[in-house]
């Protein structure tokens, strides 16, 4: 027997089911506020991530399947979406042709993580991604429309964690405050942290090891050492904030683990959840990475939410899947299996989810069956139906039978 690769799982049954609903939902509300999706490869060159993620990230530094293909091609199954979504918009030169461009994108992402639950090594986002807008009223409808989009799972107890990065221009003096001050403290930094101290400081704030010491708490803030027109930014920001009631908190040591965050950076908790994996959705801005990947300039912003985490949480809370479309079984007893098709096929085109069992079995057998697969509905057909107007049908969930006239069907079922 085969087993799966370490890391990987197979989704299926209920929890495919929740997959389903939730895309479903983020795909509507999305849609409402105008994000056309996007479909980019799996597969990028390995340069992209290197340059759009950062190289000193874990992500890049430790995390990525890289490989080469057949042609000695250095590729990544990519461990994130935004880098490809911005090679795509300038490689399809929309930087130029419409530079605002609202994209929404759903798939599996890799990363070589410890695998636990709620961290796999392939797992699935949905993401967002717009270009074009320098304005903080984006940043935050994408919160505003990221906290109805949990609501309308009927998600709550959820914590959004808010902070500003800087532009290159301020961030650059505020690393060099951090360093001075993280150069004194460097014996009690990790071993992780002492290297970064030179190649990347602002990660030594997030570090789950050193994180927790005082002197981390006590570092120079970013927030005190914006340049005006961040610090502008800034103010509008948390005027929308206001304006929309997002309810937030000010995390100072917020600075997420990719590089090319600029200005808001927000993440979102599932207090619900094991600290260890209750972060669903990290996001913010990134006004640089365009021209970094090597399109002209142009701000752009998003998010990504982890949808394991995501599917764990709804089915965790018990949340039931709305609207879900009854399904209905058809136990069946007839010399012409033609005739149950023919039967079958008429509900189906009448947009009713049918199912049956292809070998002809007893009926108490095919109502098992219909009980241990979780039907709604179970119609008795046999030769006495076929020919007649009236349809005996069984509710499976409060028990009751009757007959009912087979034009009235889908109303019943509703
Ligand atoms: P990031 O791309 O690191 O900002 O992560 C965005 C979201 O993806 C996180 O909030 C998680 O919910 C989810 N996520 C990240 N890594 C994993 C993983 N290894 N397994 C499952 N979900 C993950």
């Amino acid at each position: 027997m085969y087993k799966k690769v370490r890391g990987m799982r197979d989704i299926y049954g209920e929890e495919v089911e929740y997959f389903k609903y939730i895309s479903e939902i983020a795909e509507n509300i999305f849609s409402l506020y105008g994000y056309n999706k996007i479909i980019v490869p799996i597969i990028e060159k390995t340069e992209l991530f290197q340059r759009g993620v950062g190289e000193d990230t874990d992500v890049v530094e430790k995390e990525m399947y890289s490989f080469q293909d057949k042609s000695g091609r250095n590729i990544t199954l990519r461990p994130e979406g935004t880098a490809g979504v911005v090679r795509s918009y300038i490689e399809n030169g929309q930087h130029k042709a419409d530079p605002v461009q609202k994209y929404y994108y759903i798939g599996p992402m890799f990363r070589y993580e410890k695998p636990q639950k709620g961290r796999y090594r392939q797992f699935f986002q949905i993401g967002v991604e717009v270009f074009g807008i320098k304005s903080p009223l984006i940043d935050v409808e994408i919160i505003y429309m990221l906290i109805q989009f949990l609501k309308e799972l009927g998600l709550d107890n959820l914590k959004v964690n808010l902070n500003n990065m800087g532009c290159g221009k301020c961030r650059k003096k505020y690393i060099k405050k951090l360093k001075k001050y993280m150069f004194k403290h460097k014996s009690a930094l990790c071993d992780t942290c002492q290297r970064r101290l030179e190649s990347n400081p602002l990660r030594i704030l997030d570090c789950k090891k050193c994180g927790k010491k005082q002197f981390i708490k006590n570092t120079p803030r970013i927030i005190d050492n914006l340049c005006d027109s961040c610090l502008e930014f800034n103010e509008k920001l948390m005027n929308y904030i206001e304006e929309f009631k997002i309810p937030y908190s000010i995390d100072h040591s917020l600075v997420r683990g990719l590089d090319y965050y600029t200005n808001t950076v927000f993440e979102i908790i599932a207090e619900d959840l094991d600290s260890s994996q209750n972060q669903i959705v990290g996001g913010g801005r990134y006004n640089d990475l365009v021209s970094t990947l090597g399109g002209v300039e142009r701000p752009g912003l998003g998010f990504a939410f982890g949808f394991d985490r995501l599917v764990d949480l709804v089915m965790e809370k018990e949340l039931e899947i709305k609207d879900k479309k009854p399904s209905v079984f058809i136990a069946w007893y007839l010399n012409d299996k033609n005739e149950l098709l023919k039967f079958a096929n008429k509900l189906r085109s009448d947009g009713i989810k049918i199912d049956f069992k292809y070998k002809q079995v007893n009926f108490s057998n095919q109502l098992r069956y219909a009980d241990k697969n979780n039907f709604d509905y179970v119609i008795f057909y046999g030769e006495k139906e076929m020919k007649s107007e009236d349809i005996h049908i069984k509710n499976m969930k409060s028990g009751e039978e009757k007959n009912i006239k087979f034009k009235n069907l889908k109303k019943f079922i509703k």
